[in-house]
This record gives structure tokens, sequence and C-alpha cells, in this order.
């Protein structure tokens, strides 16, 4: 099926668009997480949203839901790895290895607080990978690290250990729970990757241990995070500092291709967010037309 549309995130930049969308009777996906955005659930207290006075992140996401519920709009729980700007239409790839094609896509995945590491974006596709599914295969029986900002990804862990000789993780939050015999736990803040053609060592900030030196040898790095530079999802897409480059329509420089949310830059708040995807649905309609 070719959809009118296809959301990337489920924060208020998604949200806001994908109501606008079903508003304008339009066709189209929705792709983010069951808890719609960390950066939602996770907040304290919300003081600066119209209409809403003190209500917590999970009161604001309950809020989110039914109103998605409400408007018939199911949210996609899976993850996208790459989009591809083919003629007069977008492909979009999940890492469950599904395509999906639309005439327009809605960037609106907001920002990684994680700053890169040194040697990740000249590596990348040399040895680096954010999707465990789609390049796992790779490494079969090699050496690999894995650093990992967030527990909802640790299932993707088990399926680089089942592939992979040796699995160093390298976790950014507490709670690890994984438990395998060629997974080590290395608790140490990576700085750089380097190698030649491709990846050959992870450099720590940290002195090196018995067990784990300084230079740690690997074949590959995985970098799992809940989400990744929208340039790593779309190729050619026209990015400054960190974010993507938008018009007042929200359109970027590829034809059909919009953005909203912290994605395109700051202030990061809701309201912006919320606001950016209405205007960004209104331009895929008027595109559509
Ligand atoms: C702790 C905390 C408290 C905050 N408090 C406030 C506050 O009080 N007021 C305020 O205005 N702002 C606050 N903010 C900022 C606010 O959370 C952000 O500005 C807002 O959430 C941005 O919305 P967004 O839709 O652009 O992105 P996000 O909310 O970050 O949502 C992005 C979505 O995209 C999904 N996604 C990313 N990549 C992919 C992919 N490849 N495939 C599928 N889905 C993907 C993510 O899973 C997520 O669902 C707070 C932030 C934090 C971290």
């Amino acid at each position: 099926m070719m959809y009118d549309c296809i959301i990337i995130g489920s924060g208020p930049a998604g949200i806001s668009a994908a109501l606008t969308l079903q508003a304008n009777k339009k066709e189209f996906l929705l792709f983010g997480s069951e808890e719609l955005s960390q950066k939602i659930v996770k907040a304290e207290t919300i003081h600066n949203y119209p209409g809403l006075t003190d209500v917590s992140g999970k009161e604001f996401c309950a809020a989110l839901k039914a109103q998605l519920s409400a408007a018939k709009i199911t949210v996609k729980t899976e993850k996208v790895a790459g989009v591809y700007a083919l003629k007069e239409k977008f492909s979009v790839m999940t890492q469950a290895g599904e395509a999906y094609e639309a005439k327009t896509v809605i960037l609106a995945c907001g920002v990684e607080s994680v700053k890169q590491i040194e040697g990740e974006e000249t590596y990348l596709g040399r040895g680096v990978s954010y999707c465990a599914t789609c390049d796992g295969f790779l490494y079969k029986n090699k050496t690999i690290a894995v650093i990992c900002t967030t527990k909802a990804l640790e299932h993707e862990i088990g399926y680089l250990a089942d592939l992979a000789k040796k699995v160093y993780l390298i976790p950014m939050y507490k709670e690890v729970e994984i438990d395998r015999e060629n997974v080590t736990l290395i608790r140490k803040m990576p700085v750089k990757i380097d190698g030649e053609m491709r990846v050959k060592n992870l450099t720590f900030a940290d002195s090196p241990t018995e067990e784990i030196p300084s230079v740690l040898p690997i074949d590959g790095v995985f970098m799992l995070r809940d989400c990744v530079s929208p340039a790593v999802l779309v190729g050619g897409l026209e990015m400054q500092e960190g974010h993507v480059v938008v018009s007042r329509d929200m359109s970027t420089n590829l034809k059909g291709c919009f953005a909203a949310g912290d994605c395109t830059g700051r202030p990061y708040q809701y309201a912006k967010a919320a606001g950016e995807g209405n205007v960004a649905a209104h331009s895929v309609c008027a595109f559509l037309k």
C-alpha cells in the first residue's frame, strides 16, 4: 500500500502531526514506541504546556494515549532503520526488515542527548552500526562492543550475543539484566573509535584494569540508542550542528520530506514540538494536493 505519509516518532511532534493528518483524512503510519516518548514519561512535572497545570510526565503520556485511542490512531512500535528517497515516493525500512512506502515522510524522531563518540561518523558502515537486526549477521563469531543507552534495547544485545563470539557491553543505564557467558560488562566511558579501512579499536577514557585495556581490540561497534541522528536515517538530508535544516513550512532539502520537533533545533519544548508537528502535517496536505 502507498501511504500519504509516514511519521517517524511518537513524541509530541509526531502525535500532533498524526492528529492533523487524521483530521484531514490522510492515510498514514505513525512509528514510535509503546511509551510514546521517554522524554514525556521521565518529566517530573510539566508547568509550561498550554492548558495543563502541573501534570506529571506519566499523566501527560496517559492523556496523549487516550487522545490517540479516541482518534483511532495506532502507534507502530517498530524501529525505523532507514528512509530512502525514491522517485516521487519514500521507502521506509524497519529494523525488523519490513518495508513501507509513502508519498511523504515527517521526521519527528527527537534528538539524542548522548554525545557522539569520536570516529563514530567516520566508521559508520565500516564497523559502526546502529541496528542489531540489520547488521548483526556480519559479526558472526567476531568480537564486538555494544554501547547501549537504554534498557528497552536489551533484547538486541541478546540477539548479538547469539551471533558474536564475544560481546563487550558498555551500558549507559543502571540495571543490566542480560546474563550471558560471552557478554562482558564494562563500566567505562568510551571516547574514541578508530581503525584503518574498518573499525579496529575502542578507546576508553578510564585507566586500564586487569581484564579491560584502555584500547580494546574489536571487529565492530553497535550503538544501540533510543534515537539516532536523522542524517543516519535519511541519506542526503541537510543538517546543521546536529539538527535538520527546515524552512518555515517544516520542509527539508528533500522533496516530500518534512521534519518537526527537537530534531529541527532548540528550544527543546513540548509546545514547540507539537506546533511544528502541526505545521508539518498541514504542509504534507498542501504537498499532496
Ligand atoms: C526529563 C525531561 C523533562 C522535560 N520536561 C519538559 C517540560 O517540562 N516542558 C517542556 O516543554 N519540555 C520538556 N522536556 C523536553 C521535551 O521532552 C522535548 O522537547 C519533546 O519531548 C520533544 O518532542 P519530539 O516529538 O520532538 O521528540 P521526542 O519526545 O524525543 O520523541 C521522539 C520519538 O521518536 C521515536 N523514534 C526515534 N527514532 C526512531 C526510529 N528510528 N524509529 C521509530 N521511532 C523513533 C522515539 O522513540 C520517540 O518516541 C523535557 C525533557 C526531558 C528529557
